[in-house]
């Protein structure tokens, strides 16, 4: 089921060594797109780019080693896909965390506040900077940023930090959408809901804080990340060209949802 949907366009995807930013590489790729995978987990990082030349064909993608959290190493990855490819027509700032020591009000540390900040806000700000300025000179472009559904809904099983930064990535995304939109650079969230990737299994250890989560789901499971790679794919092609600004939700209906089925 791939095709030529991004035929012709260059991507870079961060958060290329894992879950969800793994499974768009890929895909952008086999549907004709050039992809620099970046993410802070080089060895994780270049085992993508295995896997794309092995699915699809070797010099369609390459690596590169960045923190989000660090202006430099964004604008370096923004410029090694100039250099490689020639211009940038998409940007999906995906890489984020979830802190294990994340928690509520009172027992959250201002240095995992700080973290969470830094990687999944500064790091969203950071790589839509170095996209825009990129994109000015190809005369547009598609911006995805990775929020969550935590964005959009209250969990009493908090994890303060970063529902606070999600947040932020909707609002400065839709901000975004409206001062570049007679730029033709589009800007949209993705809003994932609870993905099996490791980032939620290592934290929903056991079958007792699984179920207490998939009750509230719609379609009574978790998603897969192919599932959101689909998504980011359509925000990404020009199939979405009328689509700027949205909080772009995949998952399973749980937004939508009051009491769900038995
Ligand atoms: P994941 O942990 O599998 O992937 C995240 C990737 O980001 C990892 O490869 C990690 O090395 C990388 N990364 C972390 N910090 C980085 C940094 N400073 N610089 C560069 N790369 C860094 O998790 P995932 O589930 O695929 O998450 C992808 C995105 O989706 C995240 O923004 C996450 O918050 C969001 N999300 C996930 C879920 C879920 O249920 N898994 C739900 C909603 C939103």
């Amino acid at each position: 089921m791939t095709g030529q949907r991004l035929s012709g366009k260059v991507a870079i995807v961060t958060g290329a060594a894992g879950g969800i930013g793994f499974e768009t590489a890929v895909l952008f790729a086999k549907e004709g797109a050039k992809v620099v995978c970046a993410d802070v987990n080089e060895k994780g990082v270049q085992k993508t780019v295995a896997k794309i030349s092995e699915l699809v064909s070797s010099g369609v993608a390459i690596s590169f080693k960045a923190d989000v959290s660090k202006e430099d190493q964004v604008k370096a990855l923004v410029d090694k896909a100039l250099e490689e490819f020639g211009k940038l027509d998409i940007m999906f700032n995906n890489a984020g965390i979830m802190h294990p020591e994340d928690d509520n009000a009172l027992n959250t540390e201002e240095r995992i506040w700080n973290l969470t900040m830094d990687i999944n806000v500064k790091g969203v700000w950071f790589g839509c900077k170095h996209a825009i300025i990129a994109m000015r000179q190809s005369g547009g472009g598609s911006i995805i940023n990775t929020a969550s559904f935590v964005a959009l809904m209250g969990a009493a099983t908090p994890q303060l930090a970063y529902t606070a930064s999600k947040g932020a990535v909707l609002a400065m995304t839709r901000e975004l959408a409206m001062v570049h939109a007679r730029e033709n650079i589009r800007f949209n969230s993705l809003c994932p809901g609870p993905i099996r990737t490791p980032l939620l299994m290592d934290f929903l250890n056991t079958e007792e804080k699984k179920q207490r989560r998939l009750v509230h789901v719609p379609q009574g499971r978790f998603g897969e990340a192919i599932e959101q790679a689909y998504g980011a794919l359509f925000l990404a092609s020009d199939e979405s060209s009328f689509v700027t600004g949205t909080d772009f939700r995949v998952d399973g209906g749980l937004a939508s949802s009051y009491v769900t089925p038995e």
